[in-house]
C-alpha cells in the first residue's frame, strides 16, 4: 500500500511535469553530439576564419563546435570540414551552405574521421578495426535504403581487406570478397559498385591468382559499366593503388611483412575447401521437430526423402558439401518422439557430410539455409498438415469449428519469449538499462497473470539471463505445441526522440522503418535481410498470418489503452509486419511486442520502474484474453446461425 501511494505521487508529479512543461521531450540534451535529430551542416574552413568567427556566424558557442568535432583546441585549418549544428530557418541555411546533412550522413562522416584516425595510427589493433567495422555495419543495417548504406558496406569490405593485408588474416579476405559481392548484388545502382568490382578483380588477380575468375569478372564489369574510371585503371598494366588519399596512407603504414606464398595458396584452396559441420542439434516435440545444422562457412546441400521398406524405416538424408565433420559432433543422436527415432551424422565421402533423419513414418518437411552464421534448418511437420487437408474435405461448419478450436477454444499453452539474453544484451538505453533485463521482467509478470487469470500453461523460452539463438526460439514453441507465441522486446532508434508502442507479426515488407526494426532485432544473428525476405516468401504458406495479425491488433490496442491510463502521452505506433527471424517457422499465431523505446531517455526511465512494467504485462495479458474471447464468441455466433 505504501508503495502504491509512493507510486501514485510519483505518477502525478510526472504527469504535472508533462502538462506544464510540454517542451520537455524537445529539451536540449546535455550532450548535443548525441542528439541525432538536430540538423547539422558541414562548414569548410576558409582563409581568415577562426573558431570564434565560425561560432558567431552560426550563433553557436565555440565549445559546442569543439564537442561536435572532438577538437582538443581552438585551432582550425583552411579546408577543414567541421560539423555545425544549426537552429536557423532551413531556407536561410541552404542559401548559405548549400545542403543540409542528414543524420545518416553525419554518422557516416564521423565514422570516416575515425577511419582516418586508425589509418594514421600504426599502433591500431585488429580489435580497433573490428570495432569500427561493426559501427559501419550497424549503419547500413539500420538504414538499408539510405544514401550512405552502400558507402558503409564498401567500407566494411575495405576494412576486411585491410585486416587481411596488415594482419595476415586469411578469413578476412573471404569476408571482404563476400561484402563486395553483396554490394554488387544488392546495390547495383550505386557508384560504389564500380570500386567493388575493381577491388574484387585485383583480389583474384594478385591474392588468389585465379585467372579464370578474374577474366570473368572483368568481362562482367566492362559490360555493366563501360564508362567506369576503374576500367582504365585496370587496363594500365602498372597497378594503380592511389585511388584515394586514404589509400596512400594505408600503403605507408602497411606492415612490412608480406603475405607468404603458402598463405596465398591456402586462400586459393579455401575458396573451395571443405567447411566444417560444427553441430547437429535437434529440437523435438510430439508432432514437430526442427534439426539445426551449424556449418563454419558457406556450403551447398542436397536433400532427399526415402520411403523405406520392411527392413529400414523411412528417412530423410541431407548431403552437405564441400564439408568435413568436426570431431566434436556426436555421430548418433537417439530421439524418441512421434516423428523422429534418431539422427545419424557421418563423413559420407572426402568432401561430403551426410545427415540422416530416421523417421517413424513418412512426413512432410521444409528445409532452408541461413547465412552468417551458416545454418541448415530442417523442419518436420507431423499430424497438423494431415488434419488440415482433412478439414478441407469436411463441411464448412466443421471446418469453422475445427479452426475455432484450433485457434480459440484450444488455447491451453502460451510460450513467452523474453528478447535477447546472456551475451546479447539487446538495445541499451542512454543510462545503461539493458533490453534483455526489461524483457525478462515483463515476461515473468505476464506469465504469472496468464496462469492465474486464464488458467493456461505458460512456458518461457528463458527463465534467466541466458543466450538462446533466435532460430531456436520458435522451435521451442513448436515443439511444446504452444497455441500462441509472444516475443517481448524494447525498441531503439538513433533518434533519441522516437517513442511509443508497436506490435509486429511476421511478413515480408517494403516499409523502410519496419525493415530498420527487423534489422535491429535480427542483428544478433547477422542474417542479411534480403535473404530473409526471400526465405519468408517461401515459408509463409504455413504461417498463421491472419490470426497473428488479429492477435497483434488486440495486444497493441489493450497495451496502449492500459498505459494511457497513467501515461496519456504514450504514443500508439500501430500494428506492423516485418521479417523477424524469431518468428520464422512458428506454427501458431505469433507476435513481437516492442514495448517502448529504450533509446528514449524518458521511456528508458519508465522502463526501470517495476510498476510501469506491471502495466505493460497487464496490457499484453488483456490483449491475449480479448483475443481468446473473440474466438469463443465467433464460434457461438456460428453455432446459433446454423
Ligand atoms: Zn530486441
Amino acid at each position: 500500500m505504501k508503495n502504491f501511494w509512493k507510486f501514485l505521487i510519483l505518477t502525478i508529479v510526472e504527469l504535472c511535469f508533462f502538462v506544464f512543461n510540454p517542451t520537455n521531450l524537445l529539451a536540449e540534451p546535455s550532450n548535443p553530439s548525441k542528439n541525432l535529430s538536430q540538423e547539422y551542416i558541414y562548414h569548410t574552413v576558409k582563409k581568415g576564419e577562426t573558431l570564434g568567427s565560425i561560432a558567431r556566424r552560426y550563433r553557436v558557442s565555440e565549445s559546442e563546435i569543439r564537442r561536435w568535432n572532438n577538437l582538443r583546441s581552438n585551432k582550425v585549418y583552411i579546408g577543414q570540414k567541421l560539423i555545425v549544428g544549426v537552429k536557423e530557418a532551413k531556407e536561410e541555411r541552404i542559401k548559405k551552405e548549400g545542403a543540409v546533412v542528414s543524420d545518416t550522413e553525419r554518422i557516416f562522416f564521423e565514422l570516416e574521421r575515425e577511419y582516418e584516425k586508425l589509418l594514421s595510427n600504426p599502433q591500431a589493433t585488429k580489435t580497433d578495426w573490428l570495432k569500427l567495422l561493426s559501427e559501419y555495419r550497424r549503419l547500413y543495417l539500420l538504414y538499408p535504403s539510405s544514401y550512405t548504406a552502400p558507402k558503409a558496406i564498401l567500407k566494411t569490405a575495405n576494412i576486411y581487406l585491410h585486416l587481411y593485408k596488415n594482419f595476415s588474416d586469411l578469413e578476412s579476405l573471404n569476408k571482404a570478397i563476400e561484402r563486395y559481392n553483396y554490394l554488387i548484388k544488392n546495390y547495383s545502382r550505386s557508384s560504389e559498385v564500380e570500386e567493388a568490382y575493381y577491388r574484387l578483380i585485383l583480389i583474384y588477380k594478385e591474392e588468389i591468382k585465379d585467372k579464370e575468375k578474374e577474366k570473368n569478372l572483368r568481362v562482367e564489369f566492362k559490360a555493366k559499366y563501360p564508362k567506369s574510371i576503374y576500367i582504365s585503371k585496370l587496363e594500365e598494366k602498372v597497378e594503380v593503388k592511389d585511388i584515394k588519399k586514404t589509400e596512400r596512407k594505408e600503403k605507408e603504414i602497411k606492415t612490412k611483412e608480406p603475405v607468404t606464398e603458402t598463405a596465398k595458396e591456402k586462400i586459393a584452396i579455401s575458396d573451395v575447401s571443405p567447411k566444417k559441420v560444427l553441430e547437429v542439434q535437434p529440437v523435438t516435440g510430439e508432432d514437430y521437430s526442427r534439426v539445426i545444422i551449424n556449418v563454419s562457412d558457406n556450403f551447398e546441400y542436397q536433400a532427399n526423402i526415402l520411403k523405406g521398406d520392411k527392413d529400414r524405416p523411412p528417412r530423410i538424408y541431407v548431403d552437405i558439401y564441400p564439408a568435413i565433420l568436426d570431431s566434436k559432433v556426436s555421430k548418433e543422436i537417439e530421439i524418441k518422439d512421434a516423428l523422429l527415432t534418431g539422427v545419424r551424422v557421418a563423413q559420407f565421402d572426402e568432401k561430403t557430410v551426410r545427415v540422416v533423419l530416421d523417421l517413424n513414418s513418412l512426413t512432410s518437411y521444409k528445409i532452408f539455409k541461413l547465412r552468417e552464421p551458416y545454418q541448415l534448418i530442417l523442419d518436420l511437420i507431423g499430424k497438423e498438415k494431415i488434419q488440415k487437408s482433412v478439414a478441407k474435405e469436411a463441411s464448412k461448419k466443421e471446418e469453422y469449428i475445427n479452426l475455432a478450436r484450433q485457434f480459440g477454444l484450444g488455447i491451453k499453452r502460451v510460450v513467452i519469449d523474453p528478447g535477447h539474453g546472456g551475451e546479447d544484451p539487446g538495445a541499451v538505453g542512454p543510462s545503461g538499462l539493458k533490453e534483455k533485463d526489461v524483457t525478462l521482467a515483463i515476461a515473468k509478470m505476464l506469465a504469472q497473470k496468464l496462469r492465474s487469470r486464464l488458467g493456461i500453461e505458460v512456458i518461457l523460452t528463458r527463465e534467466e539471463d541466458k543466450f538462446i539463438p533466435l532460430i531456436q526460439r520458435p522451435a521451442i514453441a513448436n515443439s511444446k505445441k504452444a497455441d500462441l507465441f509472444i516475443s517481448i522486446h524494447t525498441n531503439a532508434s538513433p533518434d533519441s526522440k522516437s517513442c511509443g508502442i508497436e506490435t509486429y507479426y511476421l511478413n515480408f515488407t517494403t516499409d523502410p522503418e519496419a525493415m530498420r526494426v527487423a534489422a535491429l532485432e535480427n542483428a544478433a544473428s547477422d542474417k542479411s535481410l534480403s535473404d530473409l525476405q526471400d526465405l519468408i516468401k517461401a515459408i509463409l504458406v504455413n504461417t498463421k498470418l491472419s490470426e497473428s495479425k488479429m492477435l497483434a491488433e488486440k495486444v497493441q490496442e489493450e497495451l496502449v489503452k492500459e498505459l494511457n491510463k497513467y501515461y496519456p502521452d504514450t504514443i500508439n505506433r500501430g500494428v506492423k509486419y516485418a521479417p523477424f527471424l524469431v518468428l520464422v517457422g512458428t506454427r501458431m499465431p505469433a507476435i513481437l511486442v516492442e514495448a517502448g523505446f529504450i533509446s528514449n531517455p524518458l521511456e528508458e526511465k519508465r522502463l526501470k520502474d517495476q510498476q510501469y512494467l506491471e502495466m505493460i504485462a497487464e496490457g499484453i495479458a488483456k490483449g491475449i484474453e480479448i483475443y481468446i474471447q473473440s474466438l469463443k464468441f465467433s464460434q457461438t455466433y456460428y453455432d446459433k446461425r446454423s
